[in-house]
């Protein structure tokens, strides 16, 4: 690992500050991936602002009844958290499968969202890809199998590794960030952003020196949610296909739904088909099969990743029988 100088900065605004410097400077929060990246020679910052202690750790109400949850929350925290768990069940689920239980107790929610891919090639000093600056993707004509099945238009192909991303688009919530010029508010659906040439090597909307300090879900209202994961062992790893659905009913009938599929393109990837097939029907086994089979007709696997197509369709399905209330298995 290269030498670096560390800032322990005590309020959000001390965080941008130090963040402004001739070379890199990276924010650290648990530092359960960029400790990894730093030691693998993957990013060598010349400067890390740890932000533990700066960015809000709690999690609190909103007056327009939803919560607000601070990027210094841990994940143990959040899952743990009452209110989550009773407001949205499908973020608590998400929390308590993401790794191990050292890592929920070390990672943050912004350190989460904010994580970069976990692409082999990405993750292997001696690939420069797109993301690293090069000038081609390792993995079209490499292995891939853990790769993107939908939104293949390149130039990369990574999965987007966060777990708590897509229950967050699924729900709704809305991103704080701060930077040198003040705050905003963004769209978790619109944080993230697919691969074009000028953007690769990052994956989402934040500028230099901006740091995601709060995630503001709103009042879940009569929703009804489920979330599943099909994973290659069940002890940790990332999952292979993942899937939130967030249902607003009419009576018995679902009035409109939010589909967010996991580990499956660059983004927390939204399936229209799927929700267009949900809407207006009755919640139940039969209504969950069209909508999976809805949420699979436009993928576009590589050369060694079908399989990952029939694990999507599983966890729509899945995620929908468990917002029912049904059995998966
Ligand atoms: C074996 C294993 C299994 C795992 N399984 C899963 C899984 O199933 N699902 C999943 O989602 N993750 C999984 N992970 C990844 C792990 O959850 C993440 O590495 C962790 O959540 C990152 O959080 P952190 O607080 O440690 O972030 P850090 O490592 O401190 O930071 C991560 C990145 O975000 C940046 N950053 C941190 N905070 C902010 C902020 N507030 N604003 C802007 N940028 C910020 C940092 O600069 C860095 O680039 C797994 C990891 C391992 C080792
Ligand atoms: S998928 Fe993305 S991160 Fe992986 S080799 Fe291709 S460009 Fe690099």
């Amino acid at each position: 690992m290269k030498a670096f100088a560390y800032v322990n900065a005590t309020n959000e605004r001390e965080v941008v500050a130090a963040l402004k410097t001739d070379g890199i400077a990276l924010p650290l929060a648990g530092g359960q991936d960029l400790l990894a990246r730093m030691k693998d020679y993957i990013d060598s910052p010349d400067r890390i602002v740890n932000v533990k202690n700066a960015l809000d750790t709690t999690v609190t109400s909103t007056p327009e009844g939803g919560l607000k949850i601070g990027a210094a929350v841990k994940i143990i925290d959040l899952y743990e958290n009452q209110q989550v768990a009773r407001m949205y069940p499908a973020l608590n689920a998400a929390a308590i499968e993401i790794g191990t239980p050292q890592i929920r107790h070390q990672a943050t929610v912004g350190g989460n969202i904010n994580q970069r891919p976990r692409c082999w090639y990405y993750r292997n000093e001696e690939f420069v890809c797109y993301k690293k600056g090069g000038s081609r993707c390792f993995a079209v004509d490499g292995e891939n199998q853990y790769h993107a099945i939908f939104g293949n238009d390149g130039p990369s192909h990574i999965v987007h590794p966060s777990s708590l991303a897509v229950p967050f688009a699924a729900y709704g919530a809305r991103f704080r960030v701060l930077g040198p010029k003040g705050d905003r508010e963004i769209a978790a659906s619109d944080f993230f952003t697919m691969p074009t040439l000028a953007s690769v090597l990052k994956e989402n909307v934040l500028e230099d020196e901006e740091i995601l300090t709060h995630v503001i879900l709103p009042a879940p209202g009569n929703v009804r949610s489920g979330h599943y994961e099909v994973r290659y062992k069940a002890s940790h790893d990332w999952p292979l296909a993942f899937t939130t659905v967030v249902l607003t009913m009419n009576g018995n009938r679902i009035g409109s739904a939010r589909v967010v599929l996991g580990a499956v393109a660059p983004v927390p990837w939204r399936s229209k088909p799927a929700e267009a097939a949900l809407a207006g029907k009755p919640l139940n086994e039969d209504t969950a099969m069209l909508a999976a089979e809805a949420a699979v007709s436009e993928a576009k696997p590589m050369s060694g990743n079908a399989y990952k197509v029939q694990m999507a369709k599983t966890a729509v399905k899945r995620a929908i029988m468990r917002a029912a209330g049904l059995k998966t298995v």
